[in-house]
This record gives C-alpha cells, structure tokens and sequence, in this order.
C-alpha cells in the first residue's frame, strides 16, 4: 500500500488531479532534493560595480579568479551595468514593455561575460551560453571554471514589476538561480562595497554597514536601496539549497578568495 508522500501515491496524483492541486502539489515534494552540482561555486561579477570600472577593476579580478580556480570549481556569471541602464532608458522612453527591456539588456551581459571571457581564453576558461548548459559539468572537470551570462533568459517572457517597466530579475536573480538549480556549494555577489549598507554609500555618507541580516530582517527594513536586486530575496525565502550568500568588495584583492574559503568578509544574507 502506497503511503502519503511516496512516489507511487506522487503518481497517482498525478494522472487523477490538476496539477494546481495542493496535495498534489505537496506529495510532489516528498523526495529529497537533489544536489546537482554541490563542489561548483557561483561568482556574479559586477556589472556596473566592476567590470565597467575597466582594467584597474577587471584585471586584480580575474587574476584572483584563476588563482582561485586551481583550488574551486567556479561558474563565473556577469552583470550588465551602464550599457543596460542606457538601453532600459532608450526603451522605456519610447514606451517599450518590460519584456522587450529584457531582451535587449540581456545582451549586455552576453558581453561582458565574451569579453572576460577573451581575457580568460588564456587559462582554458569558457563561455558557455544558456542553451549549453548540458557542457557545464564537463568544463569543471576540464579547468574548474566557466563563465555565463548573469542574465536569466526570460526575454520578453520576464514577469511584469509591481511598479514600472525595468525587468525585476536580471543578472543578480540570474545567477542566483543557476546556484540554487544545480546545488551550490556558494553564491557570492562581488561588487564594489563592502556589502550591505542601511542605503546607498554612495549617495548617502551616514549609511552604515550590516555584515549580517536575514531575508526577513531585509525586506522589514524596507531601505530605500539595496545592494542586491530586490526580488532575490523572493527567491531565496523558497530555495532548497542556496540558503545564504556573501556580497563582497571585488575591489579589495583576496576578498573572493576568502569568501570561497567560507570566511566572512562582506555581508552575509540568509534565509531564515
Ligand atoms: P552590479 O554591478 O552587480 O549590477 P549594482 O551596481 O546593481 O551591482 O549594485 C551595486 C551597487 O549598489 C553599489 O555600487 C552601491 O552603490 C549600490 N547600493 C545601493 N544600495 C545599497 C546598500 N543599501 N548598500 C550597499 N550598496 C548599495
Ligand atoms: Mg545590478
């Protein structure tokens, strides 16, 4: 006799009930999760914060990250930054939807994940593009590290904001997806601060900093910035293996080696 939770109950659900059944919907739970890629780390480098900052941001950066991929496997995901913003603008101005915004800031991200990728060919490191995410596992055999678009491919799929036109989860979300999916060991955000502040140090001096915070603390707060793109705490409420990441100073040279190592040295945000 099959038991609630097990799978030949999970499957007769399934031919009998909708799929919005909600006991359908929790047997569908019953197995434990599955970690895919649990060595792999995640990295999202910066868009605006480091790699439109240039050579003096860019090269100590991925120095670090081939020095620390002899010891780490590492997706290495990219931002999108200035480039973006100006297209957003271009589009919202004419009055373009939040899809169409996302399509066309996506490819921003595919350029910088090309371009450090040129400056990563030398130490075996690859671009791998959404549709050949099936290679990834390969890659981290081969040279312990790749590099991908941070942006998620909803293109004009994107689900539609609360407030205005910008596409809610770009490249932060992005990457934070790809290290739930497949199990991360870690999830680090590499920016130019130290990490999170009560608002914005940039715009306001009297920001102080928060080394550590919950996902429900966060969102509590209600600051009027935030370092990482809102929605991600949305998803990480949810999530079966990234229960925490680390935003760290990618200006600051050791700090992404570190965090790797599991030291605290920006701020770490959790889900409960
Ligand atoms: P990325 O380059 O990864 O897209 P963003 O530029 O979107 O990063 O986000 C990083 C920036 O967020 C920082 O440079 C900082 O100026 C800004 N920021 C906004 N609010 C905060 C906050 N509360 N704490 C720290 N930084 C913040
Ligand atoms: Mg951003």
């Amino acid at each position: 006799m099959a038991g609630p939770g097990s799978a030949a109950s999970l499957e007769s659900l399934l031919m009998e009930r909708s799929l919005s059944d909600r006991e359908l919907m929790a047997a569908s739970d019953a197995a434990p999760d599955y970690a895919i890629l649990p060595d792999a780390s995640v990295l999202k480098i910066g868009g605006q914060s480091l790699i439109d900052r240039g050579r003096a941001a860019v090269y100590p950066v991925v120095e670090e990250l081939v020095e620390v991929k002899r010891t780490h496997q590492i997706l290495i995901g990219t931002g999108g930054g200035t480039r973006a913003r100006h297209v957003y603008s271009v589009a919202a101005e004419l009055g373009l939807p939040t899809g169409v915004l996302t399509e066309v800031g996506a490819a921003v991200a595919g350029q910088n994940a090309r371009m450090l990728g040129y400056l990563m060919a030398r130490y075996g490191v690859p671009v791998v593009g959404h549709g050949a995410f099936g290679a990834l596992p390969l890659y981290l055999a081969e040279c312990r590290a790749a590099i991908f678009p941070g942006m998620p491919p909803y293109d004009m799929w994107q689900h539609v904001p609360a407030e205005g036109v910008l596409p809610p989860y770009r490249t932060d979300a992005g990457c934070y997806l790809v290290a739930e999916v497949y199990g991360c060991r870690s999830m680090i955000f590499v920016k130019d601060e130290d990490g999170l502040y009560t608002a914005n140090p940039k715009t306001d001096p009297s920001a102080t900093f928060i080394p550590r915070t919950t996902v429900d603390e966060l969102i509590a707060l209600d600051l009027p910035d935030v370092i990482v793109e809102r929605p991600l705490l949305e998803l990480m409420r949810r999530a079966r293996h990234v229960r925490s990441v680390q935003v760290v100073n990618g200006l600051k040279p050791g700090l992404i080696t570190r965090a790797l190592a599991g030291e605290h040295v920006g701020t770490i945000i959790t889900a409960a």
